[in-house]
């Protein structure tokens, strides 16, 4: 398949649903053949099955990113299957419960930080690593406008990604000379599952809400983070590194 990614190899974590979902389609319609990491199996199948049905080449492998165990090993998969790693996109989170700082769970803490966070790293551990043998490689991690700015009631959301956005930059720095880019995106509110279960479902009218907070005056698609992925994912973004890339309706504008 010819496009900006074709003859690469692609490693997308939380890939069963969402912007994962997206990233993982978009890359294989631009010739990538796709690693679709998740916990969540029948979805990540279901991922599968639609790059396959378009006529793309990828496959599922569980991996749950908060143990390095299975980490290494999802990247040992995606090199035995496909020879190589190319690119990645370190998109697995969860949004933890909404309570404020002096009520936030501990057990709810240190989960959203094990996924958010430290799962970025594992996985840029072992893919950089990959990366090195190779000469060269693309990262990008999800982040959040939430890793930007502020968020009310949602401390351990915002911290993590406030993290994935410092980790970003740090392993930029540390990688470039290695030939190795690491950028993040920052989106906004994107409809996706993660929303529904954090506005939508709880409050009917969230939607006017939410796209009223918006200067576009909607909310973003998962398609449109993609798109963003590719690109700092492709020889396009040859001199980009270390960048938290605002996906978000200009959201962080105002
Ligand atoms: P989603 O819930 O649709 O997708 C998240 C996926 O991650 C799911 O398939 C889930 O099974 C997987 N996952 C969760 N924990 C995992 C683990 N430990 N190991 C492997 N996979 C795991 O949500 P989404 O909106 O597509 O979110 C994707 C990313 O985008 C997240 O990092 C989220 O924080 C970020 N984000 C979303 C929005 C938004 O508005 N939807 C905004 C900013 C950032």
């Amino acid at each position: 398949m010819a496009g900006c990614l074709a003859g690469k190899v692609v490693l997308v974590t939380g890939a069963a649903s969402g912007i994962g979902r997206a990233t993982a389609l978009a890359c294989a319609r631009e010739g990538a053949r796709v690693v679709v990491a998740d916990t969540a199996a029948a979805g990540g199948e279901e991922t599968v099955a639609r790059i396959r049905q378009a006529g793309g080449e990828a496959r599922f492998v569980r991996a749950d990113v908060t143990r390095a165990a299975e980490v290494e090993a999802l990247v040992a998969e995606a090199v035995a299957a496909y020879g190589r790693l190319d690119c990645a996109h370190n998109n697995a989170g969860i949004e933890g419960p909404l309570a404020p700082t002096a009520e936030y769970p501990e057990e709810a803490w240190d989960r959203v930080l094990a996924v958010n966070l430290k799962g970025v790293w594992l996985c840029m551990k072992y893919e950089i690593a990959q990366m090195l043998r190779q000469g060269g490689g693309a990262i990008v991690n999800t982040a959040s406008l939430a890793g930007l700015v502020g968020a009310r009631r949602l401390a351990a959301y915002v911290a993590s990604k406030h993290g994935v956005v410092g980790l970003t930059r740090a392993a930029a720095l540390e990688y470039a000379k290695a030939g190795i880019r690491v950028n993040a995106v920052c989106p906004g509110i994107i409809r996706t599952a993660m929303v529904q279960r954090m506005f939508l479902e709880r409050n009917p009218q969230a939607e006017e809400r939410l796209a009223a907070s918006e200067p576009m005056g909607r909310l973003g698609t998962p398609e449109e983070v993609a798109e963003a992925v590719v690109w700092l994912c492709s020889d396009a973004a040859s001199f980009v590194t270390g960048h938290a890339l605002s996906v978000d309706g200009g959201l962080a504008a105002q």
